[in-house]
């Protein structure tokens, strides 16, 4: 048997990856969780996403309370405030810290032994947040927003190339937001096409990755279909044990030179979470950019103390 628990589950993203979960058939249970004022709209989200099941999915799709969680294999957490036009993620760090202390105060009454996957924003300081509020393992113990900058990543390398997107295997490490790392050095691509980009077609390539969010935001009011295609990746490497490298967030220990901090690294997942994080030969300069994203989310970090 197998539980996702989704908190927040009502809002854009939380409602979008349970749709996107639930129809896949993958898991046996998902229990949707959101504030009492929006019950009846977390009923109705439950209940439409029920209907587009029938033909696809036996998955078991339930509104509940915290009790509910108990058992949960994952807990996806997309719960608190999102981004408005012109806000940077970590404009939302004090209201969603403390959105988030309520939510863990609740979760932790039922549930002891699971695998937590924050999407809140600023998400690399939450994760780290929860990883030294609590005490769980890290390997379970995961930020998301790595692998849907690698999608955007993929998307813009295939526009830029003229290359199917799924020949295309690019990566984003180091912080969801403005000092993310695009690894140019690890690109892989078909047998017979080679790359150069110059430094100038890296940086723009860059800038636009970091502004891609926003423009969703500005012309639709809100990343959906993105984070959720993304969130459903990372839990599929977790149930069905894929074996699977993806970037997630994880709080380092040493790796890449790196203590106390968490950020967006190649992670081995498995059953039990985060198996190994994976130390790739890096550029020097990306070397030098992921220790400076580092450094940001720390210095961030102290503030949100
Ligand atoms: P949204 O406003 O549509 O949904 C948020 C939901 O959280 C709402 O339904 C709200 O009622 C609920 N909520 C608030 N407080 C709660 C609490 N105490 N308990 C349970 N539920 C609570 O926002 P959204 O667009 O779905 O975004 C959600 C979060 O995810 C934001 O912080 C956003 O910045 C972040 N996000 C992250 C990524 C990523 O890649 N990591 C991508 C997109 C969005």
């Amino acid at each position: 048997m197998s539980k996702i628990s989704i908190i927040g589950a009502a809002g854009t993203v939380g409602s979008s990856f349970g749709y996107h979960l639930a129809i896949q058939s993958i898991v046996d249970e998902i229990v949707y969780i959101d504030i009492p004022s929006k019950h009846s709209f977390t009923v109705g989200q439950v209940e439409d996403t029920n209907h587009a099941l029938a033909y696809h999915s036996d998955t078991d799709v339930s509104c509940g309370e915290y009790a509910d969680t108990e058992n949960s294999d994952i807990i996806v957490i997309t719960a608190g405030k999102p981004r408005q036009p012109g806000q940077n993620r970590i404009d939302l760090a004090t209201d969603n810290t403390a959105i988030l202390d309520s939510i863990l105060d609740s979760l932790l009454e039922y549930n002891d032994d699971f695998i937590s996957i924050i999407t809140t924003n600023p998400v690399d300081l939450l994760n780290r947040y929860v990883f030294e509020s609590g005490n769980r393992p890290r390997k379970s113990v995961l930020g998301f927003g790595g692998i849907l900058d690698s999608a955007r990543f993929r998307y813009t390398l295939s526009k830029t190339l003229s290359l199917p997107v799924t020949d295309i295997d690019a990566t984003i490490l180091g912080e969801h937001g403005d000092s993310q790392v695009p690894i140019f050095s690890q690109i892989k691509l078909p047998e017979d096409t080679t790359i150069s980009f110059s430094i100038e077609e890296q940086e723009s390539i860059l800038s636009s990755l970091k502004e891609s969010a926003m423009r969703v935001i500005e012309q639709k009011k809100a990343t959906q279909w993105g984070p959720s295609a993304g969130l459903y990746h990372m839990v599929a490497a977790i149930i069905e044990n894929k074996n699977q490298v993806l970037p997630c967030s994880v709080v380092l220990d040493g790796e890449y030179g790196l203590s106390d901090v968490s950020l967006g690294v190649p992670a081995h997942l498995d059953s039990a979470g985060m198996k190994e994080i994976l130390e790739w030969n890096l550029s020097n300069s990306e070397e030098d950019a992921l220790k400076k994203s580092a450094e940001k989310l720390d210095s961030e970090y102290a503030l949100l103390k």
